[in-house]
């Protein structure tokens, strides 16, 4: 699957990841690997589920490390339960 990256958004809209790792970068930018903050998506408010404000990464790959965490991918869950929407366009990993 395409490999998600620092500002990749999610389904709900918004939800721009923050990316951890600072040593490994995909089209210029950090890679995002398993367990990366997310600023607020556009479900975040109301009396909607807190984890819309930061949904974080939940999912990452089970054989592709980057300092020692999966790499997460597009389609890979946020703990909102929104999946990761935008990614590198030519980059993949299993
Ligand atoms: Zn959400």
């Amino acid at each position: 699957m395409l490999v998600a990256r620092h500002g990749d958004l999610n389904s709900h809209g918004n939800g721009a990841i923050v990316a951890f790792v600072t040593t490994v970068f995909v089209n210029g930018m950090q890679i995002s690997t398993l367990g990366d903050n997310s600023l607020a998506d556009s479900q975040c408010g109301g009396d909607n589920p807190i984890t819309h404000c930061n949904p974080k990464t939940t999912v990452g790959s089970l054989s592709v490390f980057a300092e020692g965490k999966g790499v997460h991918r597009i389609e890979d869950f946020r703990l909102c339960g929104a999946k990761t929407s935008t990614s590198s366009p030519n980059v993949f990993c299993g």
